[in-house]
């Protein structure tokens, strides 16, 4: 079992941390929330009073932060983690950033003789908590394979997507993805109960039919129609908004600098910022049902 450092304990990083605790790890967190880190303790594990402290000692570190600018934060610079963390210790950074951000903290960490990968995470909180994540990891297929022990703990699937900031362009596509078809059902389910349809019984029929997809399997954005969903308590808790607005942003970086076409993924992107601009952004992403019927 190993001594792990986990930095962000947020709606994800939280039941991530506490299922390497259930794992028998030894986990020490760290997060700018203090309830977060009551949390932990409370689930076993320890908590640190910095970033510097929880890394102590530990052979793995695990980041679970919001954006680009908090992880090159947390790790670049002069005063940056990778100028502590003791060269061959594993660095799994599971948010989700930029590609070129994490390509960025890859070249430092490997110039200091600190094994990485980039790790982002699929399946949402319900994943996190059940530890069913998919991994979508770019780096080294060597050090993948000393990851896979911590990364089972936390995930059932594993992919090695490519070289550094591969796991990152990955993950970008998917929630292109993910978006567009959320969307596509908030609007459909809309359109239904509009034209008189219950909505549970409009879900079913198109959950096994041809429109059938994620959004109406796992995560039905209709309030009342699933339970154990953000749709049914306020769209509190799960995907923020504003992270789905920071995907699709990235989404349409990866796009510009390849001259992709993803007019798809561009509307998408317009929807989110809607959304913040109504001053939703903290609720979950399924919420994005409110552009299309204000009472849902
Ligand atoms: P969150 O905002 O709930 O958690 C982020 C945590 O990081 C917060 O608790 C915050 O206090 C902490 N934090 C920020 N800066 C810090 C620092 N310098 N040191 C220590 N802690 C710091 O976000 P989340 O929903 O857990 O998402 C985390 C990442 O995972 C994001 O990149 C997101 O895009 C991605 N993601 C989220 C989901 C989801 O369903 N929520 C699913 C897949 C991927």
């Amino acid at each position: 079992m190993s001594k792990i450092a986990f930095i962000g304990l947020g709606h994800m990083g939280l039941p991530m941390a506490c299922n390497l605790v259930k794992a028998g790890h030894d986990v020490l967190g760290f997060d700018l929330v203090p309830s977060a880190l009551e949390q932990l303790v409370a689930a076993g594990g320890k908590s640190a009073v910095s970033a510097r402290a929880a890394i102590e000692g530990a052979q793995v570190v695990v980041s679970m932060l919001p954006a680009s600018r908090h992880v090159e934060g947390l790790y670049l610079g002069d005063d940056g983690l990778l100028a502590y963390i003791v060269p061959g210790s594993l660095v799994l950074e599971c948010s989700t950033i930029a590609p070129e951000a994490a390509r960025k903290v890859h070249k430092a960490a490997a110039e200091l003789g600190i094994e990485l990968l980039d790790a982002p995470v699929s399946g949402g909180t319900a994943g996190a908590a059940a530890g069913t994540l998919t991994f979508m990891v770019g780096g080294q297929a060597a050090t993948l394979e000393k990851a896979r022990a911590v990364l089972s703990a936390m995930g059932k699937n594993i992919f090695h997507a490519g070289a550094e900031g591969a796991g990152q362009v990955a993950k970008v596509c998917n929630n292109q993805l993910l978006a567009v078809h959320m969307i596509g059902t908030a609007e459909a389910m809309a359109l239904g109960v509009a034209n008189g349809l219950d909505p549970a019984t409009l879900a079913e029929i198109m959950r096994l039919s041809s429109g059938g997809n994620w959004s109406l399997e796992k995560y039905n954005p209709w309030p009342g129609v699933m339970d154990n969903v953000p749709s049914s308590r306020d769209y509190s808790g799960g995907f923020a908004a504003e992270l789905m607005t920071k995907d699709l942003g990235l989404a349409q970086e990866s796009a510009q600098s390849t001259g992709s076409s993803t007019p798809m993924g561009a509307l998408a992107l317009q929807l989110y910022r809607m959304m913040i601009k109504r001053g939703e952004g903290r609720l979950d992403f399924s919420a994005v049902q409110k552009l299309f019927v204000e009472q849902a």
